[in-house]
């Protein structure tokens, strides 16, 4: 008889809600081993018996299998003690501790139920709602801890003796699917049309799909809040939908049928189009090479995104347009709609026709964008798919609240050690914006049962930033994080590097500096531990109307070339500067409303300003946009002169040389990529000035730049760090805020 023992494994990670008991004791009986497993508040306990090769290869077995949604963060592997069991089992989850297990991320639908969906002879054939332990919702509908379906918005919807057979069934494919329903218990989809319940099930989605082949623009309901759709390749569908959603000319994303469509649309390699066939299904942006009309103007990449609902499907095969634009159903910059009836009154004007799941959302969770470049992959947007997976460990020994900032707002959770990183907010400039925000810091704490007064909140140094005041007014201790050293402190914390001595460059448009002033352009040297010295900055400049210039290429424009002697007329041509111009200038002449900035984002705005981008911005950060596609057109240049001196990197020159080629008639692509490769050519001699021996952290949102970052990455290679995991934007800042914090709480 061969040795027996037991082995008790406690495995940690994403592993709750994603079919992993299931998959446990499908392991458990293929190698014949008795035990059990069940849901533990840190993640999934295990203890199995039998022969102790049977129980080595198990425990190897659970990692190398684990399911595809699943992500293990470890496994802790010590001997049991032998209880004798005769059989596998699943048990209950237990409840006691504090819960630090993780929910999951909402998962496109898998394989095999669509398989079934298409299926004619099963009995969910065209059900918008299937869905098994490998696929489907998750932090979209769950409203507490365990993850039970008591707890989620499919509380109300009673199983029938089918679904909840296969529900009890260990051996199936649903076994404990919180969401498992079918077209004879579970919710459809209705579509309501001039105020009016239509239709019910198929009939309303292939009416759905009708009303998109014929220019409708309709609302459909998703995982984490309402689309609006149009046919992507009817301009004047598009046009329609720009015009009554007030969005002039900030892109929209579209959803293709196929990956193969997806290829004829945009240039996908290996890498971008693992990420777009992802579980997670974010928007990809990548190189357009066709031309939508009224889709993305003026940008050389689109966003495109595959299919990942049951529902999204089902359009598809009804005949909806094999291209489609899907965007957030929101008026111009508030959060997206999740609820019906607010969705249904906020959307009269834009919508013809509202296709209304019935399955409840829990909270609002926008589509992720992230795309691809020489550098590695990158995400711009943390949302569905992604929250709120743990994303990193930080060695704190009470729990943060970090609220970020208040641009692309999302915030960061720290229990015990582990950061979970919120879906994207939004921009908390309007009530609804400050609403959601609100919801989410008072959704998260409550999901992990964290009492807002046992906090350490972290808030960016910004006095009027809505998140500090917030963070102030809350009852917790509460510590203030310096804007540009949490963005780097942002990508150290993803890679667990704290005590690694770095130079940082924090490229952004605005943030709160330490002297009061408007800060952008910074370089730091230190670590997450010891702390960042500020040792370098962009020369500082005026800035008529201080963060309001951002909307007004040509205002930034008055102030970066104040101090320039000999400067043409820049209201005569090629210039062609509007009025704004010389009002700016005179309000820095008469010191009104003019403040000092170090803004790299600014200095990209002059830029554009001076080749051409005179007017208004209609979305933020449209003109260095506009200035880096101008530039990725143009062919390789020598860059203009960018010189360090005196720990100030001196824009002076390329702005009188810029003038210069501009009146000599130059081509504005032409300057635009000598002035990328003067930036890039700054940051290369930054870390020759600083240690060209240490890695080169690179964050903030001028690094959302594609040119920029692989410009700099073919001259660093690997000793350029960059965001990976959180956004370079301030979408990133709560990751870096928590990381600063729990360094602050210890000292
Ligand atoms: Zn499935
Ligand atoms: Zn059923
Ligand atoms: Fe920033």
């Amino acid at each position: 008889m061969p040795a027996v023992g037991a082995l008790d494994l406690r495995i940690r990670g994403v592993v709750q809600g994603v079919g992993f008991r299931p998959f446990v004791y499908r392991l458990a009986r293929r190698h014949a081993l008795a035990g059990w497993v069940r849901n533990g508040e840190s993640g999934v306990a295990v203890h199995v018996e039998g022969p102790l090769d049977a129980l080595d290869a198990f425990a190897r077995a659970v990692v190398d299998e684990a399911p595809p949604a699943a992500s293990i963060a470890s496994v802790d592997a010590t001997p049991g003690a032998f209880e004798r069991h005769r059989e596998f089992a699943i048990r209950e989850s237990s409840a006691g501790e504090r819960p630090t297990a993780r929910i999951a991320p909402d998962i496109a639908v898998c394989r095999a139920c669509l398989r079934e969906l298409f299926d004619p002879a099963d009995r969910r054939y065209r059900y918008p709602y299937i869905n098994c332990t490998d696929c489907g919702p998750r932090y979209s509908i769950v409203l507490g801890l365990p993850y039970d379906r008591p707890a989620t918005t499919m509380a109300s919807w009673t199983m029938c003796a089918r679904c909840e057979a296969e529900y009890d069934d260990p051996a199936d494919r649903r076994f404990h699917a919180q969401p498992q329903a079918c077209p004879a218990c579970g919710p459809s989809y209705v579509l309501r049309e001039d105020g009016r319940d239509e239709m019910r099930g198929t009939a309303a989605i292939a009416a759905a799909a009708a009303r998109l082949r014929d220019g409708a623009i309709v609302a459909i309901k998703g995982i984490g809040g309402y689309h609006l759709a149009c046919n992507a390749t009817d301009a004047e569908a598009v046009a329609a939908l720009r015009e009554r959603k007030y969005r002039k000319e900030r892109p929209f994303a579209v959803m293709t049928c196929s990956v193969e469509l997806a290829r004829t649309l945009v240039e996908l390699d290996d890498a971008a189009e693992a990420l777009l066939t992802s579980v997670a299904r974010p928007i990809v942006l990548a190189r357009a090479r066709r031309v939508l009309e009224g889709v993305a103007p003026g940008n050389r990449e689109l966003g495109v995104m595959l299919p990942y609902t049951p529902l999204h499907h089902l359009l598809f095969a009804e005949g909806a347009p094999d291209v489609l634009v899907l965007t957030s159903a929101n008026r111009s910059s508030e959060p997206i709609a999740f609820e019906d009836a607010d969705a249904v009154a906020n959307l009269a004007g834009i919508a013809e026709a509202f296709l209304v799941g019935e399955r409840r959302i829990a909270r609002r969770i926008d589509d992720s964008v992230a795309r691809v470049t020489a550098a590695g992959s990158s995400v711009l947007r943390r949302a569905r798919g992604f929250a709120p997976r743990a994303i990193v460990t930080i060695p704190a020994t009470r729990s943060i609240l970090a609220v970020g900032g208040d641009l692309k707002n999302a915030i960061a959770l720290v229990v015990a050690g582990q950061a979970f990183v919120s879906q994207h907010v939004g921009d908390l400039d309007h009530l609804p914006a400050r609403d959601a925000f609100e919801q989410t810091v008072h959704d998260l704490c409550a999901m992990y049962e964290i009492h807002e007064d046992e906090l350490l909140l972290a808030h960016d140094a910004h006095p009027e930033y809505a998140s500090s005041v917030f963070a102030r007014s809350t009852l917790g201790e509460h510590v203030a994080i310096q804007h540009h050293r949490a963005h780097v402190a942002s990508v150290l914390a993803e890679r667990g590097e704290w005590d690694r001595e770095v130079i940082g460059v924090a490229f952004d448009g605005t943030g709160y500096g330490d002297d009061g002033t408007i800060w952008g352009g910074e370089i730091f040297t230190g670590s997450i531990r010891g702390g960042f010295d500020r040792v370098a900055h962009l020369r500082e400049a005026p800035l008529p109307g201080g963060d309001a210039a951002a909307q007004f290429p040509v205002q930034a424009a008055a102030g970066f070339l104040f101090d320039l002697d000999d400067l043409p007329d820049l209201t005569a041509e090629p210039f062609g500067f509007p009025a704004r111009y010389a009002f700016a200038r005179s309000m820095i002449e008469r010191g009104v409303r003019t403040f000092r900035t170090t803004s790299m984002g600014r200095l990209f705005d002059t830029v554009a300003a001076l080749l051409g981008f005179t007017r208004e911005i209609t979305f933020e950060g449209q003109a260095a946009m506009w200035l880096e596609h101008q530039a990725a057109a143009a062919s390789e240049t020598a860059a203009y002169e960018f010189p360090l001196r005196d720990g100030e990197l001196d824009y002076r020159p390329l702005l009188a040389a810029i003038v210069d080629d501009r009146l000599c008639g130059r081509d504005g692509g032409s300057i635009a990529r000598a002035f990328h490769g003067a930036v890039v050519e700054a940051v290369v001699g930054v870390h020759a000035a600083f240690g060209a021996d240490r890695p080169l952290v690179a964050s903030g949102g001028v690094w959302q730049n594609r040119l920029l970052v692989e410009s700099l990455y073919a001259r660093l290679g690997e000793s350029l760090w960059l965001n990976r995991i959180v956004p370079a934007n301030d979408g990133g800042l709560c990751l870096g805020q928590a990381a600063l914090a729990a360094v602050a709480m210890r000292s």
